[in-house]
């Protein structure tokens, strides 16, 4: 692929970024005022539904059904996204601008049939292109797609960061923009650490970790696509500070061009995931990969694992899988404790998986300790651990995720920040 880049823009805005009329009438002044600096440069918008609403449409499914069927599922969930791109293009119209709201059929975003989690396959971006060139802005419903069937599709739960970037890339956007409601990417949730820091950049490996490990702002596969066909992408606030970009928000940039290597660069968490312990089995290689082909052939994520030595040379085998298949998890492993040897499984759900990641991890030592000193200081116990080169995650009980996020925080504290404010 060419690096040569179009002179085009994406800029992506989210659910409380148009969770509003007067929001998106906010988002149409957004628009006009690039346009009116950058006459030319054309504009592409993806938007999300009206912050809260696809949460409506699931609860409205689960009223409905005990267990909505994908297909339709997707036909439900990607209506939301209908009415902001609508709701936008007739307001930029009015405006004098002119757009065209497109479904995802239409932007020609094509994808796997996986439905409610699909995934991009292609995006023919030569309709896009062609509405950009006669001076129209398109405006592109965010979290869809369109299977070999025609079906609609949706790409998981904050997917229409993936839209943007993988539009981005499709048609070679100088930029892509991701407007949302905090000021960029920060070194911890803003909402749970108030002392948390707007990062000026942040390199892929480390967004993709933050992004997996539970900071929201931007979803992993966006992050992978912008690593993988080097988009240029920025995160910054749809309310706060000039609409100039550039001058505000987070880039989201190659590892070498990182001025500083910080140690740790994010502190994240998730409570989203259960623990499910294999009590007193024997230790026997066979007996444990029988428990890891039982979850593998029902299709179940393992995040964390861990062997605990008890008694009489007996183990405890612990995993940790997504909370939605947590169920599955226990009845299959319940359903073979005779045959592995185990007294019994349990299962628990209060727990909290808090995370450092820092590419600067790759060049220094102690990370460990200090995350081990600093929960001893709180008395915060430790049930799991994992690690990779630029990430350490800790299993501790969910009563103590904030605390745990919090003093972490503080632990590492040279974060490379963009103005040294405190918020
Ligand atoms: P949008 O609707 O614009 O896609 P999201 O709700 O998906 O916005 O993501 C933005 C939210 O991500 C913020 O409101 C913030 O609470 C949360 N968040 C979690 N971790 C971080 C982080 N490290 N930096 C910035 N925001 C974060
Ligand atoms: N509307 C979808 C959701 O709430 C997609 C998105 O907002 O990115 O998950
Ligand atoms: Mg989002």
């Amino acid at each position: 692929m060419s690096s040569e880049r179009n002179p085009i823009v994406v800029m992506k805005f989210g659910g409380t970024s148009v969770g509003e009329v007067s929001r998106i009438k906010h988002v149409a002044e957004i628009v006009r005022e690039h346009r009116e600096k950058h006459p030319n440069v054309g504009v592409i918008v993806v938007l999300s539904a009206m912050a809260g609403e696809t949460n409506k449409l699931v609860a409205l499914a689960k009223s409905c059904v005990d267990r909505p069927n994908p297909r339709e599922m997707d036909v439900l969930l990607a209506s939301g996204e209908q009415i902001t791109i609508a709701l936008l293009a007739m307001r930029l119209i009015e405006g004098g601008i002119p757009a065209k709201s497109l479904l995802a059929q239409q932007a020609q975003i094509s994808t796997t049939s996986d439905h409610t989690n699909a995934l991009i396959e292609s995006i023919d971006a030569r309709q896009l292109v062609s509405l950009v060139d006669q001076g129209i802005v398109p405006v592109v419903a965010g979290f869809q797609g369109i299977d070999e069937q025609g079906d609609i599709t949706t790409l998981g739960r904050g997917g229409s960061d993936i839209t943007a970037v993988a539009i981005a890339a499709a048609v070679k956007a100088q930029t892509c923009f991701i407007y949302t409601d905090v000021p960029g990417v920060f070194s911890t949730d803003p909402r749970t650490c108030k002392s948390a820091r707007l990062l000026e950049r942040v390199c892929h490996e480390e967004m993709l970790e933050m992004a997996s490990l539970g900071a929201k702002v931007l979803h992993t596969r966006s992050v992978y696509f912008a690593m993988r066909y080097q988009v240029p992408l920025v995160v910054l606030s749809t309310f706060e500070g000039p609409c100039n970009p550039g001058v505000n928000g987070t880039w989201i940039v190659s590892e070498d061009e990182l001025m500083e290597k910080p140690v740790v660069t994010g502190v994240t968490y998730r409570t989203d995931e259960a623990r499910i312990v294999v009590e007193g089995m024997s230790a026997d290689i066979g007996k444990m990969s029988r428990l890891f082909s039982e979850l593998s052939d029902k299709g179940i994520f393992i995040d964390m694992i861990s062997q605990e030595s008890v008694e009489s040379g007996a183990v405890n085998v612990s995993v940790t899988v997504p909370d939605e298949s947590s169920l599955v998890a226990l009845e299959t492993f319940q359903a073979i404790v005779e045959e592995v040897g185990a007294l019994g499984v349990k299962i628990d759900r209060d727990i909290a998986k808090v995370s450092v990641v820092g590419i600067g991890m790759k060049y220094h030592t102690g990370v460990a300790a200090r995350v081990f000193e600093a929960l001893a200081r709180e008395r915060i116990g430790v049930t799991m651990i994992n690690t990779s080169e630029i990430k350490m995650s800790v299993l501790v009980p969910r009563k103590y995720c904030e605390v745990a996020v919090r003093v972490l925080h503080d632990e590492f504290t040279e974060f490379n920040v963009t103005t040294g404010e405190e918020r």
